[in-house]
């Protein structure tokens, strides 16, 4: 039985919306779907000003970009992230600041956030890995005692949320004390990758907008610098270059996609949640039991602090060597299972190592040697994941 890593799902109206986006006869970006889509996130999580992007990388770029960075300003960003977290920022001129990763969860440390703080500090970005929060109490508090901006990295992190012991972090909408990822820091970027829990037909992105001061701007760099969505709006009579910007937004077919997977959001997340309590359930009494064994546990399981929660993006392992995870995924993929490793520690990629100040970052490089991801994917049946812990179950025996 042969298991892919990821299979992007289809919810069975992507072709029909697509077809009627198309027929519409506006094919460019803002159209009703665009526009659909927009209103279904601020309505459901609460979120400020949402605007669709063509990519998470776009986002983040337009999160980048309404910093309003100076050249030599600091952005802090965790090492153990995918590439665009950091470059983003990069892009507009910054140093970025490279952050340690937890003990416990692959997540930025927002103990030890406080040492890399300097005077020419403005952002810090937060990543919810796998879709679980970071600690946003302490990252918030951190943030406003040294007045940064927090741009979250959420591009993993549709639909899970934070649970706020402060107001700081409370939702506005619902004073609920769950709080939607993405509707914390200042700026938030989500993706719709076919790697992600939704997609927006392949690529696709979202900024969110928390903070009033940038919602006419964001509007402004996503229109090229221009003011044009205003004018459709009717507040001018013309419109202009009035600013900085690029051409970010999705075509009206992105949307389309993007709004059949949102209609079945809830499905998909079930699913998903039900396929990872499944390999949790039988990967920790496995590990358990060859703990008791052994006296040392194979693997850790993936962690969710009491503040978190699990939106089932990820399902992950963390093994004790580099030499055990490439034994692990040389055996699954003999099975046929194509399991999969992921980021190479970004402070010392080719591209930085020569830009990083020079301060070992343990945790993140143990993530990069020893994390394993398992396949989760819709479309995965409950019987493949049964079928990957009996081998892996076998291995280990
Ligand atoms: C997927 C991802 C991105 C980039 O999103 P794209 O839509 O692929 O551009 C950025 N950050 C993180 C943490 C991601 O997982």
């Amino acid at each position: 039985m042969k298991i892919n890593f990821n299979q992007p799902h289809l919810t069975g109206k992507e072709a029909h919306y697509m077809y009627e986006a198309v027929f519409a006869g506006k094919l460019s970006g803002n159209g009703k779907f665009t526009k659909a889509c927009q209103a279904w996130f601020e309505q459901r999580y609460g979120f400020r000003k949402c605007l669709l992007t063509s990519s998470g990388t776009d986002a983040l770029e337009m999160c980048a970009m309404l910093c309003d960075l100076k050249p030599g300003d600091e952005v802090i960003v965790p090492s153990y992230t995918f590439v665009s977290t950091a470059l983003a920022f990069l892009r507009e001129g910054a140093k970025v600041v490279f952050a340690d990763s937890m003990k416990r969860n692959p997540n930025l440390d927002a103990e030890s956030l406080e040492a890399l703080i300097t005077p020419r500090t403005r952002v810090i970005v937060p990543v919810h890995y796998a879709g679980v929060a970071c600690d946003m109490d302490a990252i918030m508090a951190v943030a406003k005692k040294h007045n940064l901006l927090v741009v979250e990295d959420a591009a993993q992190a549709i639909d899970s949320y934070y649970r706020s012991s402060n107001p700081l972090t409370s939702n506005p909408l619902t004073s609920n004390p769950l709080t939607p990822l993405g509707g914390i820091g200042h700026l938030a970027a989500f993706s719709f990758h076919e790697t992600k829990n939704i997609t927006a037909g392949g690529e696709g992105g979202l900024l969110v907008v928390n903070d009033e001061r940038f919602v006419r701007r964001a509007e402004i760099i996503w229109e090229k610098g221009t003011n044009r969505a205003e004018f459709f709006r009717g507040e001018v009579n013309k419109y202009g270059w009035v600013d900085m910007g690029s051409s970010f937004l999705p075509a009206e077919i992105n949307a389309a996609f993007l709004w059949a997977q949102l209609e079945n959001l809830d499905d998909i997340q079930a699913k998903r949640k039900a396929l990872w309590n499944c390999y949790y359930e039988r990967l920790s009494l496995l590990g358990e039991n060859l703990r008791k064994e052994a006296g040392v546990a194979p693997f850790t399981l993936p962690d969710i602090p009491d503040y978190a929660t699990n939106n089932a993006h990820m399902f992950y392992l963390v093994l004790p060597s580099l030499e055990a995870r490439t034994a692990l995924l040389a055996y699954l993929k003999e099975h046929e299972v194509y399991a999969v490793f992921h980021y190479l520690s970004l402070h010392s990629s080719p591209y930085y190592h020569d830009k990083h100040d020079g301060r070992v970052l343990p945790e993140c490089d143990r993530y990069a040697d020893c994390l394993v991801r398992l396949p989760l994917f819709y479309d995965l049946q409950m019987e493949d994941v049964n079928h990957i812990c009996d081998l892996i179950e076998a291995y280990y025996r």
